[in-house]
């Protein structure tokens, strides 16, 4: 394999949220302990039930958030630490499109001018800029008498191409894709995945698809890790997740993927999940899984699994 573009050792992302009776600091574990890399030119799916913390490592990696502990590492660079300014180059290569088209996108700015922006930031000679926007528009599929338009003359899945377009518009080679197409209407959900896969086979970038659309990460994903109450509890290659899952939480998640075929629907169990997730404030020791997991054992209660490897590019946090 390559080397990774990114490579995330340990992550932590805590927030702060008040005091307990004693008077002690409260946090809130939205990620504690993520590991993986990034290759270029890959999609990496990331997917778990909301407030499983996969948004907040999007945001992490990209810098939005200061991560609490551990490494975040660019090409061989450290980037955890970098203060505001040290970390604007980085910025750029990094960028990030938002579930909700209409909220990322100033309504008082016009098409033109929202693409523009991040290359003004970043002083791009005027001339440059302008022919940079057209050409951005027509790779989104927008047509060029759109540029002087504002954002509320638009569809819901045009606004999503327009904050395509400007994320795109410094030739990044890391994207956050955070529920791109979760506020679009199924008929145009199709339209924007292939056309992020076109661009990203004409630019080379390394996607993060942050979703929990199950049939939609498999559809677009080079590997997928599952994350669950701020963890990583299993990560493989696409395939290998979808027909050999082995972390209870896994099966459970992916046995409520509908299935088309109703012979095949009819053979397959869906898994029921009992119990209470545990709260990400002060979470209990042992397995994230364990108020939840069929298979739990005492040790499960007690000391947390550590992610293994049980087969070339597949592994795995679970003590059975
Ligand atoms: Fe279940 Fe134990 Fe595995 Fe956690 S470590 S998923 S509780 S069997």
């Amino acid at each position: 394999m390559d080397q990774p573009l990114i490579e995330v050792k340990s992550l932590q992302m805590y927030f702060p949220v008040g005091n307990n009776i004693f008077g002690r600091r409260k946090q809130l574990k939205a990620v504690d302990g993520v590991s993986f890399d990034l290759y270029p030119a890959e999609t990496f799916g990331l997917v778990g039930e909301s407030g499983c913390g996969k948004t907040t490592v999007g945001r992490a990696l990209v810098r939005l958030y200061r991560p609490t502990g551990g490494r975040i590492i660019y090409r061989g660079t450290d980037i955890t630490d970098l203060d505001e300014k040290a970390v604007q180059p980085y910025r750029s290569k990094m960028q990030m499109i938002f579930q909700d088209p209409y909220a990322s996108l100033n309504p008082r700015m016009t098409v033109s001018s929202i693409i523009a922006e991040p290359m003004a930031l970043q002083q791009v000679p005027q001339a440059d800029i302008d022919a940079r926007v057209r050409e951005l528009v027509a790779q989104v599929g927008l047509k060029q008498d759109h540029l002087n338009r504002y954002p509320h003359e638009f569809s819901g899945g045009q606004r999503q191409r327009i904050g395509i377009a400007r994320a795109l518009a410094m030739r990044p080679e890391f994207v956050v894709c955070d529920e791109p197409i979760s506020a679009l209407d199924v008929s145009i959900q199709a339209q924007v995945i292939n056309m992020l896969e076109e661009l990203q086979a004409q630019m080379g970038m390394t996607y993060l698809f942050v979703s929990h659309d199950l049939s939609m990460v498999r559809h677009i994903s080079h590997r997928v890790g599952v994350m669950y109450l701020g963890h990583m509890v299993e990560l493989a290659e696409v395939e290998e997740l979808y027909s050999n899952m082995q972390h209870p939480y896994t099966q459970a998640l992916m046995s409520a993927v509908p299935i088309a075929d109703p012979d095949l629907a009819a053979q397959t169990r869906r898994i029921v999940l009992q119990g209470d997730v545990p709260q990400p404030i002060d979470p209990p020791p042992g397995c994230p899984f364990a108020s939840r997991c069929r298979y739990c054992k005492p040790v499960c209660r007690e000391a947390m699994p550590d992610m293994r490897e049980i087969s070339p590019g597949h592994f795995l946090a679970c003590h059975l």
